[in-house]
């Protein structure tokens, strides 16, 4: 049987974005329409509007977020760390119904990446570390892969 991966909405044309917006990768965009991709979002899952104001994890990274450690805050300082976590969960929930294999998500992302994200203080400055649905997909022992990353696991 093929593997089904979930990709990040945006990397397959979606404008789901803070800025509304994608960043469409063609190599994804593939996988889906060949029927081995399903698109999700988790800022949009957690309820967040798009556009949105961009946000950050502050104190850790995604793994921290859900051990009640860090949280994810807007510039303007809005705790948005709720909707983040009911993202990440609802991902989740959704990974087990339709028995995915693994996931690709958009690199530095608060709640997708998977090897970077932004470091909270909103300068632009990186650092190792996953976001809060990444995060909670890996803890659930299923492969996490960045559009970076990925390559076909068929
Ligand atoms: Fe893309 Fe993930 Fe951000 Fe949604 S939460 S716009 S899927 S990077």
């Amino acid at each position: 049987m093929r593997k089904l991966f979930l990709v990040s909405a945006c990397l397959v044309g979606a404008r789901t974005r803070y800025d509304g917006e994608a960043r469409l990768h063609p190599e994804l965009l593939q996988l889906l329409q060949e029927g081995r991709a399903v698109p999700i979002c988790p800022e949009q899952l957690g309820g967040l509007t798009t556009p949105r104001p961009p946000a950050e994890i502050q104190g850790g990274d995604g793994f921290d977020v859900l051990a009640g450690r860090a949280r994810v805050v807007t510039g303007e300082g809005q705790d948005v760390t709720a909707a983040y976590l009911r993202g990440a969960e609802e991902v989740l929930r959704l990974a087990k119904i339709w028995r995915v294999s693994g996931a690709v998500l958009k690199e530095r992302s608060p709640a997708c990446g998977c090897s970077q994200i932004y470091d909270g203080t909103f300068t632009g400055k990186l650092r190792a570390g996953f976001g809060v649905a990444a995060a909670i997909l890996a803890q659930a022992g299923l492969p996490v892969f960045s559009e970076n990353s990925w390559k076909d696991k068929e």
